[in-house]
Parts: C-alpha cells; sequence; structure tokens
C-alpha cells in the first residue's frame, strides 16, 4: 500500500520531543482559514509555481511548449529579484490543469513542481531510519503530520507499526477529526498525539473550520480515558479563538483530561500561507491576520498557568 506524502522534514524541534523527523501527508477534512499549509488540504497532487524560481518566457518558457493542454500561457511582468531585470513570468489556468507533472519535468529552476509523491511504507521507513542517530542522541523520533494523518488511516496504521518494530518513537499531529476505532487502532503504537483544539464554542468550530468540534473533544477523553498522552496544540487566530475566554474553557477541559496532557502549546498565528497559497492557486482566499502581539500571548499563557497547566509557545 502507498501513502501520499507532501513533505518529509528532518531536525524539526516543534513537533514532539528531541530532534524528529516530519512526515507531512496530503488530504484534510477542515478548511481553516489560517492554514499555513495550503497544499496539505487536499489529497490529490496538486502542481505549484515559485515565482521567484522562475526565470520567466524570454530566458525559458519551456514549460508553454511542455503542456498537453495549453494550460500554461504568458503571464505578467514582473523584476527578477537576482538580477533586477523586467521578465514575464507564466500564467497557469487551474481550470485546465490536471497536475500531470509534464511542466515540472521539464522546469530545470524548479519553479514548476508537483506537490504529492506516493510513498510504499518500506520506502518511507528506509527514509526515516537513516535519522536514527539524531532520534537516539535527543529522545526525539517520527511525527506524521499533515493535512490530517488519520484521512489516509491504514497507510498511518502501517507506518507506525513499522516504525515502533524499530522501537522508534512516535507522534501523530492530529486535527482529532476522525471515527475512534481509528484513533482506537493506532493508540497502541502511537507513543503521543499532538492534538490541536481550535475552539470550545461549537458553532465557531463549525463556521470557520466546516466541522463541529464535539467529535474532536469526544475523541481527545476518549484518548485520555485509554492511557493515551496528548500535547495539546492550540493555534492564536486574531478575532477568531484568542479570547481569554475561550482559551481558559480550553484549558479547563485539558484540565479534565488529568494527566493524559503532556504540554499545552500556544502558537501564535503568521502569515506564512499566504505565499503557499499563490503557489498552488492565486485565486483562494485566505485569512491575512495582524500576528498576535507577546502582550496578548503572554496574557493567554498566564490564563493556563494559573490553571496549573504546562505551558510553551511557539
Ligand atoms: S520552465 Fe520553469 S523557469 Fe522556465 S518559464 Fe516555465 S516555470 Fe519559469
Ligand atoms: S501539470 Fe500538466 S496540465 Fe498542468 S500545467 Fe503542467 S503540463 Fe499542463
Amino acid at each position: 500500500m502507498k501513502g501520499r506524502v507532501y513533505d518529509i522534514q528532518g531536525f524539526s524541534i516543534q513537533d514532539g520531543p528531541g530532534i524528529r523527523t516530519t512526515v507531512f501527508l496530503k488530504g484534510c477534512p477542515l478548511r481553516c482559514p489560517w492554514c499555513h499549509s495550503p497544499e496539505s488540504q487536499q489529497f490529490h497532487p496538486q502542481l505549484s509555481w515559485m515565482a521567484s524560481r522562475c526565470v520567466g518566457i524570454e530566458d525559458c518558457g519551456k514549460c508553454l511548449a511542455a503542456c498537453p493542454r495549453l494550460a500554461i500561457s504568458p503571464g505578467k511582468f514582473a523584476e527578477n529579484p537576482a538580477t533586477q531585470k523586467t521578465i514575464r513570468h507564466i500564467h497557469i489556468d487551474r481550470t485546465k490543469c490536471d497536475n500531470c507533472g509534464e511542466c515540472a519535468s521539464v522546469c530545470t529552476r524548479k519553479a514548476l513542481y508537483v506537490c504529492g509523491t506516493d510513498y510504499t511504507v518500506d520506502d518511507l521507513v528506509a527514509r526515516l531510519s537513516k535519522d536514527i542517530p539524531f532520534y537516539e542522541h535527543s529522545g526525539g523520533g517520527v511525527t506524521i503530520s499533515g493535512g490530517e494523518p488519520l484521512s489516509q488511516s491504514e497507510f498511518t496504521l502501517q507506518l507506525l507499526t513499522a516504525l515502533k518494530r524499530r522501537n522508534i518513537h512516535t507522534a501523530v499531529d492530529t486535527t482529532g477529526f476522525a471515527g475512534y476505532e481509528t484513533i482506537q487502532s493506532i493508540l497502541p503504537c502511537t507513543d503521543l498525539f499532538l492534538y490541536d483544539l481550535k475552539h470550545m464554542d461549537c458553532a465557531q468550530h463549525r463556521t470557520v473550520t466546516g466541522v463541529a468540534n464535539e467529535l474532536i473533544l469526544e475523541n481527545a477523553q476518549r484518548i485520555a480515558r485509554a492511557g493515551g498522552k496528548l500535547q495539546v496544540r492550540l493555534p492564536v487566530i486574531p478575532s477568531f479563538n484568542d479570547s481569554e475566554e475561550n482559551v481558559r474553557e480550553t484549558g479547563i477541559f485539558c484540565k479534565s483530561l488529568g494527566n493524559a496532557v503532556t504540554l499545552i502549546q500556544l502558537l501564535p498565528y503568521h502569515n506564512l500561507g499566504v505565499m503557499k497559497y499563490q503557489r498552488i492557486d492565486d485565486s483562494k482566499p485566505v485569512l491575512e491576520a495582524p500576528v498576535p502581539s507577546d502582550e496578548k500571548i503572554a496574557a493567554l499563557r498566564r490564563v493556563l498557568e494559573d490553571l496549573q497547566l504546562p505551558v510553551t509557545v511557539h
């Protein structure tokens, strides 16, 4: 069986304990407007274009001729930051593109690439095993992230099982939006869940992310009862979930999970995803909000610490 991966990042230090390698799987059932990895949302492979790498159609233009669907045409004029020369970019008609990757195969500058590669469990484990010395020296391991890893549940289960056979510490970074039977199946081979709690109010959660939060909260309770460990992640999104009231309610919920919660991570909103949206489809709306101030984050941190919860900010 194969899983669809859009990135593998080594030397990750924010996705669980120690130095980790994080595998990002494609596909997610939520549509958070602040998502900083929009290329993770769709399950299918997606053509990406990085404007900063493109040298322009006058000096290259190989992709125009390579596209069998005539989806690429001359685009806007822009300045090449490396040479300060005015160049003409490409325009991709996404309604014609079927993500076949022919254009990417001729783009020597790697401005065009297809996001989403299929791996067998064996191939991926071979790649991840190369980093075992780092895991061993730092108390790290492998984190499976996304997207939503539980949307590729069978692949995730097989990958986790294979990693545990090699004594590698495993973490799963999840929205918690999955049937409990899926979570139950991976519990024995998951050392830690990195578990997102985006809002305690169900209606707001549904309006903004596209799904309700009842299943997510219930799954957290069931993981805790089953002896699983949770590192809870709170993305701090301006005008959505950044009130002290919501963070206090989240903290009280975490308290109710007892010692299953090992840490709460406050993740201040950042707008790095905006650029990534443009790479896959520049017509999509994204949230562009001010980054929360240090004072704001400190105040939210105090709310959780007052509840005697272990908190970190990343
Ligand atoms: S092949 Fe690559 S570098 Fe050349 S014009 Fe197309 S996108 Fe730009
Ligand atoms: S991925 Fe295929 S269809 Fe899409 S622009 Fe490139 S060559 Fe054309």
